[in-house]
């Protein structure tokens, strides 16, 4: 089954329009001999792309700048406001749900809560937030043709379908089809990971890099690989596994089966029970576990400074793998980041190989509304014919 498709109305029909509307997209305002320069494609060719994708009211002209000499130049820009997208982050317990711009900039937000994770459920909850957000405004319903749905797992975006959730208990639960029936909408579905990666190549810390990674650390660990300016998938859909990195040996047991993964000791999930362990308080909460290390019980700072120890080696992995010039870590554990910063910081210095370690390290939080804007800027790739 393929996800549902109008066709005829993706405006970006050929490799060169695509590359002038992304050039555009993500850097501009540019000039059409600034985007020539910058792609490699010819003037010509720049200016024979751009024509149908203004017309369409997709890019526009702004007023013409004098340059000193030759003949004034008008930038091109992204009409940003030419169509509204949806996308919904689906999460164990809730919907997060936001409608962007053209640029992936969150105009509304809503939060649902999911009554269940039975996946006609689901289905239904996504078709009710997405009437709710396209009816906040006329422009929203008229100009609004594609929705984003994000999941973490292991998802087949072309057959729209989820082949497995562990957070949701899904094992190949078809998604995209229903979901645009019951909403009207284009819908595409994608791993959660993914889609941040995708928001952050075109419109965030991604920017200008041809190679970069995106880290998250939360429940689980995942990441998004872009390498030589392409999203890595892998032959089998799994790609950039830093979460299952063994880094401890016969450490401790994963639930994916191995032992010393860097999930099994840095996840969320991980860091509680090594808490628990420590302090034989069987009650302890993730809240309690960050505030009492904060406030100096070294017991649970070790529990973080080996998490970061464990995170550091994995990135150090993957950056003497794939050379990628900078790593966005980011994701809910990044709250805590004042604990294991440091470890993991220094554990990633020590690792690196030679010119790997100038590879950029950012870490930065990850407000909860932007999974749902990694749906959405999924949702804006539908512009482009695949
Ligand atoms: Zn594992």
């Amino acid at each position: 089954m393929t996800p549902r498709r109008q066709s005829g109305r993706a405006p970006v029909t050929s490799p060169a329009s695509a590359t002038v509307f992304t050039t555009v997209l993500t850097q501009g305002p540019v000039s059409r001999v600034e985007v020539a320069r910058r792609t490699g494609l010819s003037s010509a060719a720049v200016t024979k792309a751009a024509r149908p994708l203004i017309e369409a009211g997709y890019l526009t002209e702004l007023d013409s700048e004098q340059t000193g000499i030759g003949r004034p130049v008008s930038p091109l820009e992204v009409r940003a406001d030419r169509e509204f997208f949806l996308g919904i982050k689906i999460t164990d317990s809730e919907l997060i749900g936001v409608v962007t711009d053209l640029r992936a900039q969150i105009l509304v937000t809503r939060f649902h809560r999911l009554p269940s994770r039975k996946p006609d459920a689901v289905v239904s909850g996504v078709a009710e937030m997405a009437a709710e957000l396209l009816a906040l405004s006329p422009k929203y319903t008229k100009r609004t043709n594609s929705l984003g749905v994000t999941v973490a797992g292991d998802v087949d975006r072309e057959a729209g379908h989820v082949r497995y959730s562990p957070f949701l208990h899904w094992q190949d639960v078809q998604l995209a089809e229903p979901i645009g029936e019951a909403t009207g909408l284009e819908t595409t579905v994608d791993n959660d990971v993914k889609a941040i990666t995708v928001a952050e190549r075109w419109f965030g810390d991604g920017i200008g890099a041809p190679s970069f990674a995106l880290v998250t650390l939360g429940t689980g660990i995942g990441c998004g690989l872009v390498v030589n300016g392409a999203v890595v998938t892998g032959s089998h859909g799994v790609a950039g596994e830093i979460g299952h990195i063994p880094v401890a040996g016969d450490g401790p047991l994963c639930h994916c089966g191995a032992t010393g993964c860097v999930e099994a000791i840095a996840s969320t999930d991980a860091i509680v029970a090594q808490a628990r362990t420590a302090t034989g308080e069987r009650g302890l909460t993730m809240a309690e576990i960050v505030t009492r290390a904060r406030t100096g019980d070294q017991a649970l700072q070790r529990v973080f400074a080996r998490a970061g120890v464990a995170i550091g080696r994995g990135l150090a992995a993957m950056a003497n793998l794939v050379g990628p010039e900078r790593i966005i870590v980011s994701g809910e554990g990044l709250d805590a980041y004042d604990l294991f910063a440091d470890e993991l910081r220094e554990t990633f210095a020590t690792h690196a190989f030679g010119a790997a370690a100038q590879c950029e390290l950012i870490l930065r939080p990850l407000p909860f509304e932007e999974w749902a804007r990694g749906a959405a800027a999924v949702a804006v790739q539908t512009l482009f014919i695949s």
